[in-house]
């Protein structure tokens, strides 16, 4: 796949993956007894929606993590819009190189990027940077029916880890969390501020890439993974998991 393609669709949208304010706020409210001005790593933060939303509601101070400027540029300037700038940090890094301090967050924050240092692994390793009593809050893909279609179970071969929620809160406990909660993202998390600008974002580059193999790949790529989704979308979800480290 040509990444300078890739990044033209799935770089200049609203989110980076599935996701509202709406979500967001419903997790925070679930982490009961943080203080007035938390400090919350978000990691994998993409455009920064989920931030700019994260340092309204909480009142705290955002460590904003991600190994692509582009993405810690529009988190930047999103900020500043929403003059909320002054308590975010910016920290351009591979989560898989993160050196943390141990106990250095109240809350570690990852929509629709755990998956990248794995669910298993990255929970393991958040584990010791957030604080005994802090809380931890990923979004990450889930069956939502068991026997899904040969063709679904074929496209998220790509990603090994998804599994019902169930079999998610058995890894987090393995790993010594406490459940705090989940719930399933509406479809129109999915849609309005992700598939939906994608798919205009596909009809506007359709004719000017025309003439290249690699960028139409990529194009048909995105409307593949739509179509799954709109098909598909009672089989498999997101859903937001919070869990709190124990106090020891
Ligand atoms: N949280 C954002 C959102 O929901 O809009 C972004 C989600 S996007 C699916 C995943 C993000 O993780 C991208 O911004 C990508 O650049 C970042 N990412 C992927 N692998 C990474 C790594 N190894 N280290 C740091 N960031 C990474």
């Amino acid at each position: 796949m040509n990444i300078d393609y890739f990044l033209e669709i799935y770089g200049h949208l609203p989110r980076a993956g599935p996701g509202s304010r709406e979500c967001t706020k419903r997790a925070y409210d679930m982490m009961d007894g943080l203080p007035e001005c938390p400090r919350i790593l978000d990691l994998g933060c993409g455009p920064g929606a989920q931030t700019v939303d994260l340092l309204q509601i909480s009142g705290g101070h955002v460590v904003a993590l991600d190994f692509l400027p582009l993405m810690l540029e529009r988190t930047k300037s999103k900020a500043e819009q929403a003059n909320v700038a002054q308590k975010l940090e910016m920290l351009e890094q591979d989560m898989n190189q993160m050196r943390f301090a141990p106990a250095s967050f109240d809350v570690v924050w990852s929509e629709g990027a755990i998956y990248n240092l794995g669910f298993e692994r990255g929970l393991k390793t958040i584990r010791s940077i957030v604080r005994p009593g802090g809380f931890v809050a990923v979004s990450e893909v889930v069956w939502l029916k068991a026997d899904p279609p040969a063709r679904l179970v074929e496209f998220w071969r790509q990603y090994p880890e998804i599994a019902s929620v169930t079999s998610k809160w058995e890894v987090i406990s393995r790993l010594g969390y406490k459940s705090v909660g989940h719930f399933i993202l509406p479809d129109r998390a999915w849609t309005a501020e992700y598939y939906d600008p994608m798919e205009r974002l596909i009809s506007e580059k359709q004719d000017p890439w025309s003439h290249i193999p690699e960028a139409l790949k990529v194009l048909e790529e995105a409307k593949e993974e739509i179509a799954i989704f709109r098909k598909n979308s009672s089989y498999f979800g997101y859903a937001f998991f919070v869990m709190q480290r124990p106090l020891e």
